[in-house]
């Protein structure tokens, strides 16, 4: 086993590496599905840094490979970005990759190109090192998460038949340890119902009312959503109302809701849609019954990535933890506890993740641990500490040598 200082030295000695690394990537602007430049460049990094095997899958995600040994770990960093938002709020240009005050500044550098920027030093760490141990270690460089969180996992599992027996998620946990997050869903709700002419509202049925009980119905559904002890509340909102008529003097004869479900654990797909199902169907039935049945669906993402490959899904995304006691979270501690010398604090994240689909349609245990803080993650002025950088890659390197010692 290697010593924890030989660890940390050679992060410290390539710390200015690391930095630079994150830095070149953030100069590439990486929208979702806009992702090619970017992989690019971090292919040519995981190449020069020696790792065993590197190349991109059909839909563009990078997996670079590090040792030979039949068990299989995977280390994952989605590597698309949100857009900059409103420029003026920015002190920096946002890809200006900028390092100063100890600090890497832009777009992506929390969210969550700093832990890809710490994983490619990591696979150099364990490169030099000559790593051979009993894991395979896969680092993936995944796309299109910001559009469709998990999306890019169920391509690697599913398609590419890359399935790990443990995952490392390395988005922003400011070096805590997390292992869960509530889960989400998209749900449309469209009402039909009859138009007629506005100075006669009482011959048509008018869907926006039909639609408006409905979102009320929604609001008071919030309210009764009970919590979970680690992953808190599941929540629900109506995100958009839209309606149509032939005239803006005509009762409107459609309407429709799309609804933002987060999910708790506990919560899945179909006890979401039921409760929705639920609230529609306890609706006054129009005078007359005019107006259709009110059609609740789950909404599908279908988007091409930069290769022009689509893998369409259901805009579902599963709430996923693991317990504190799991062995995994143990190795993970373990590895803060010797490399750090302090306890990691054991938490969860409050938005979404790949984990949706690697742990929470797949079941594959997984833990978190990455640079930055999520504070900053879609906001302006984001930044990460190198000190965060320089210990995230310690971590990945460290934790095979963990996971084969404990497990
Ligand atoms: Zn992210």
């Amino acid at each position: 086993m290697i010593s924890d200082d030989t660890i940390l030295n050679a992060a410290s000695g390539l710390r200015d590496y690391t930095a630079d690394n994150l830095a070149q990537m953030i100069r590439i602007p990486s929208l979702s599905g806009e992702e090619g430049p970017v992989i690019g460049a971090i292919e040519e990094m995981a190449r020069s840094a020696g790792f065993d095997e590197v190349r991109v899958d059909g839909l563009g995600n990078l997996i670079a490979r590090v040792g030979h040994g039949p068990r299989v770990l995977a280390i994952d960093a989605h590597i698309d970005t949100v857009d900059t938002g409103d420029l003026s709020q920015w002190d920096h240009d946002p890809f200006s990759g900028l390092i100063q005050d100890g600090h890497v500044y832009g777009r992506g550098s929390v969210d969550q190109e700093g832990g890809a920027a710490s994983m490619i030093t990591a696979g150099r760490i364990l490169t030099e090192a000559g790593y051979d141990g009993e894991w395979s270690v896969y680092f993936t460089f995944t796309v299109m998460e910001e559009d469709c969180d998990g999306l890019c996992w169920n391509y690697l599992i599913e398609q590419e038949k890359l399935i790990p027996e443990f995952a490392v998620i390395t988005e922003p946990t400011n070096l805590g340890l997390y292992r869960g997050h509530r889960g989400r869903m998209e749900i449309d709700v469209a009402f039909s119902g009859l138009s007629a002419h506005g100075s006669a509202p009482e011959r048509g049925d008018n869907a926006i009312y039909h639609c408006s009980r409905a979102a009320l119905g929604i609001e008071a559904l919030n309210d009764r959503l009970a919590p979970d002890p680690f992953l808190g509340k599941g929540s629900v909102v109506v995100s958009r109302f839209r309606s149509s008529a032939p005239s803006l003097c005509a009762v409107a004869d459609g309407a429709d809701l799309h609804i933002d479900r987060r999910l708790t654990w506990g919560e899945t797909k179909e006890v979401a849609l039921g409760e929705v199902r639920e609230i529609v169907s306890g609706l006054p039935s129009p005078p007359g019954g005019n107006a259709g049945k009110p059609a609740v669906s789950l909404t599908m993402y279908d988007k091409a990535g930069y290769t022009g490959t689509s893998y369409p899904q259901e805009s579902y995304f599963p709430t996923w933890k693991i317990e504190e006691d799991h062995p995994l979270v143990k190795a993970g501690a373990a590895t803060c506890t010797s490399l750090f010398k302090e306890e990691p604090k054991i938490d969860k994240w409050t938005f979404s993740t790949n984990g949706v689909a690697i742990c929470g349609k797949h079941g594959i245990p997984t833990i978190g641990f990455g640079p930055g803080n999520e504070i900053y993650a879609h906001a302006p002025n984001e930044r990460t500490p190198i000190d965060h950088l320089e210990k995230a890659a310690a971590f990945y390197a460290l934790l095979p040598y963990i996971l084969e010692e404990q497990l």
